[in-house]
């Protein structure tokens, strides 16, 4: 464990993580430099808090002599890799994600989920089924509070269920889950890491990094996940939505059942409230999890049942004349949209655009051609998913959020559904992609409320 007090710690990228690892090295008296790409001025008032508190406040750029005098750095998750990262690396300074930093200090047990898709589905799931059933369970990572606040409260006997991104696994070292889930890989972040390797080889090291005794819950239907089973030192168990697997969760005469030692029925699937096979597999997962952590199968049945998902994924918003809006504003990359289509057998009209993460659009157009009748193209990648479609369906333009969702209504008739999975993040318009849920759902309660006209 490093001792802190007296280091120069440098955080790089002032959002969230950043700021709760700010404080964290400020209780633990470390001399602690933050440098943050946006100015003075839109940080507001917050900047001179943290002046005022100690903290070397460094804005609008961040500068190699900050990297440099460092003694350990600290990057927020999402951080550019920066050539001022490289080159601390070169003179030996480490680099640690927030994760490694809380990890050394913890009490209690990480249970580490990651994957591409349905990590935040999946823990929060996890997290329910082990509150319901009594235990000290926590909500952390990405979706809930970063790792690092925890860490003065902690004690023995808490679980804390993680949500742990590709960002954030880059930079560990030390750090260990003794339980981690691995939910699915597919392109994601292409423009931050160097190539889908680069993106495997940061999600396989939460498997890597565990020890005998340990335990990984695997996807076994992701032929690269269930590959580096053999190279695991932990002991593997897997989900499948279509086939039995040895150890694990599978699906069998309409039951979900967990085979280890023996075999546990746990819940009809029937029950589960979440739209899409890839939520079943995320219930999957979280379900093998919970009965390594012995929450009984009666207890996982109710809270499963009891689970109705999260807004912002695959969430209904309303029915206007006989269309239904649907809200999956989280589907950011290819896959969770083709995901998203496979969930609905009526016709869709899909809400596509926003910021391109490098992303490859052209997967998408056999699932277009077939359950798709016409897609609203918004935002930056307008251009590049128009090339990437072009000669499947008719592809309407819209500007803005009222247009989008007038245009996409237009283009339906009763019994159709109109989806927003836009296979880009928010950036280009919004501050997340919540912001951009949100929008779109007060648009369409907006039309909603507006006086019938005969649709179809
Ligand atoms: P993450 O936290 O990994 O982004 P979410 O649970 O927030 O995952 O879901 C993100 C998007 O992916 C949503 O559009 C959701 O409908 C879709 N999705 C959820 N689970 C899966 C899965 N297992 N496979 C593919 N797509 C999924």
């Amino acid at each position: 464990m490093m001792d802190l007090a007296g280091r120069n710690v440098l955080v790089v990228g002032l959002a969230r993580t950043g700021a709760a690892t700010a404080e964290f090295l400020l209780r633990r008296d470390a001399r602690v430099t933050i440098t943050e790409s946006k100015s003075r001025k839109d940080l507001g008032p917050e900047a001179a808090a943290w002046v005022r508190r100690g903290v070397t406040l460094e804005t609008g750029g961040h500068s190699l002599a900050a990297f440099l005098r460092a003694d350990l750095i600290i990057p927020s998750p999402g951080v550019p890799r920066h050539p001022e990262f490289a080159a601390a690396i070169a003179r030996g300074i480490p680099v640690w994600s927030e994760i490694e930093l809380a990890a050394q200090y913890l009490k209690g047990t990480i249970i580490g989920i990651t994957g591409t898709n349905g990590k935040s589905t999946t823990t929060t799931l996890l997290h329910r089924i082990l509150k319901d059933a009594g235990r000290k369970s926590f909500l952390a990572g990405n979706i809930g509070t970063p790792l690092i606040s925890f860490v003065d409260k902690s004690r023995d006997d808490h679980l804390y269920v993680t949500e742990i991104s590709s960002f954030q696994l880059e930079y560990i070292h030390a750090f260990r889950a003794p339980l981690v889930l691995i939910l699915n890989l597919s392109g994601n972040h292409l423009d931050w890491h160097d190539s889908m390797e680069d993106y495997a080889a940061a999600k396989a090291k939460l498997l890597f990094a565990q020890k005998a005794g340990d335990t990984a819950v695997l996807n076994r239907e992701d032929a690269r996940i269930w590959a580096w089973k053999d190279a695991a030192l932990s002991d593997v168990h897997g989900f499948s939505g279509k086939r039995p697997v040895r150890r694990g969760a599978f699906i069998r005469d309409g039951w979900v059942v967990v085979r280890d030692s023996g075999e546990r029925r746990i819940l009809p699937v029937s029950e589960i409230k979440l739209p899409g096979l890839h939520n079943r597999e995320n219930v999957l997962a979280a379900t093998v999890a919970a009965r390594m952590l012995d929450v009984a199968p009666s207890r996982i049945r109710a809270s499963v049942r009891g689970f109705r998902g999260l807004e912002h994924r695959l969430e209904q918003v309303a029915t206007i004349r006989g269309v239904s809006f649907v809200n999956d504003s989280k589907a950011t990359t290819v896959d969770a949209v083709l995901k998203a289509l496979a969930s609905f057998t009526r016709p869709v009209i899909l809400i596509l655009g926003g910021k391109d993460k490098g992303s490859d659009f052209r997967p998408l157009r056999r699932a277009v051609r077939r359950r798709v009748k016409s897609v609203v193209l918004i935002g930056a990648a307008t251009d590049k998913i128009r090339g990437a479609l072009a000669g499947t369906v008719p592809l309407l333009e819209a500007r803005t959020y009222p247009e989008v969702v007038r245009t996409a209504f237009a283009a339906a008739s009763p019994g159709d559904i109109v989806l927003l999975a836009p296979a880009c993040t928010s950036w280009d318009m919004f501050r997340d992609f919540e912001e951009r849920g949100r929008v779109f759902k007060s648009e369409v309660r907006r039309l909603a409320a507006r006086p019938k006209r005969e649709k179809g």
